[in-house]
């Protein structure tokens, strides 16, 4: 007896949307491939709790398959791009003079150690219509409403040290000790805005450096740093772009 045809059975076509959307995150991932890889280590990525996936970004290890930044990750990224211009307009619209860019048009930034460890500040507050003390370095991050809520309750040192430990050592780098840092989360959920002033950390500055000589010596002498943790399955690890490499 012949089979019965399946007239029930289709493949869902993709909807308006993902099918354009996939074209959109095919362009961004893309592009992204065509950027070049930063050759230095990132100040902004100093806090992070592995030293070993600090090395692995520094010598741009090759990442596990599938994971590289997805279109949509990318979409964030470009997203906090976006809000981050935002406040610098309504932060000078309120009477802030924050400087993004230096006298010769570049961003503020420092290169130490012959250019391998580089960071680049968001922006300087050199006159504020609150009183606060300047110059202050500003650093402005966009966050999810639950990590914004807990940077909001918790301050940024404690909800965040990874964001803490990248003010700290860009403070101490671009001589930005005596003014605390004024810092400002952009809750993307609800456009709610967390600032606060977080004084110089200098214990947390020197430790943010030091990792860093630490790394770059690892670096130089073909050395793999520990892992962070004996737990392969640590919140960490599992959105490691090197977990499989890291644990093979
Ligand atoms: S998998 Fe875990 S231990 Fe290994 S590099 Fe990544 S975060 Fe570090």
């Amino acid at each position: 007896m012949d089979a019965p045809f399946d007239f029930n059975h289709r493949e869902k076509p993709p909807s308006f949307a993902d099918a354009v959307n996939a074209c959109i995150d095919t362009a961004l991932v893309a592009e992204q491939a065509e950027r070049p890889q930063r050759d230095y280590l990132g100040g902004s990525r100093l806090g992070d709790i592995c030293q070993r996936r600090l090395q692995y970004e520094y010598l741009k290890t090759p990442k596990d398959q599938g994971a590289g930044f997805s279109g949509k990750s990318l979409r964030i990224f470009a997203l906090g791009h976006v809000l981050e211009d935002l406040a610098i307009a309504w932060l000078r619209k309120a009477g802030f003079d924050l400087r993004t860019r230096n006298r010769l048009g570049d961003q503020f930034g420092f290169s130490v150690v012959g250019g391998r460890v580089q960071g680049h500040a968001d922006g300087v507050v050199v006159a504020a219509p609150n009183g606060m003390a300047v110059p202050a370095l500003w650093e402005c991050k966009s966050a999810n409403a639950k990590n914004w809520r807990e940077i909001a309750k918790h301050g940024v040192g404690k909800a965040k040290p990874v964001y803490a430990a990248q003010i700290a050592l860009y403070q101490g780098y671009l001589g930005l000790t005596e003014a605390p840092a004024f810092f400002t989360a952009i809750n993307k959920d609800t456009c709610e805005i967390w600032h606060e002033l977080v004084p110089f950390d200098a214990a947390l500055a020197q430790s943010a450096s030091d990792k860093a000589v630490t790394i770059l010596r690892a670096c130089d002498a073909g050395e793999l740093l520990p892992r962070h943790t004996a737990d392969p399955d640590h919140f960490e690890c599992r959105f490691c772009a090197w977990r499989e490499r890291c644990w093979a």
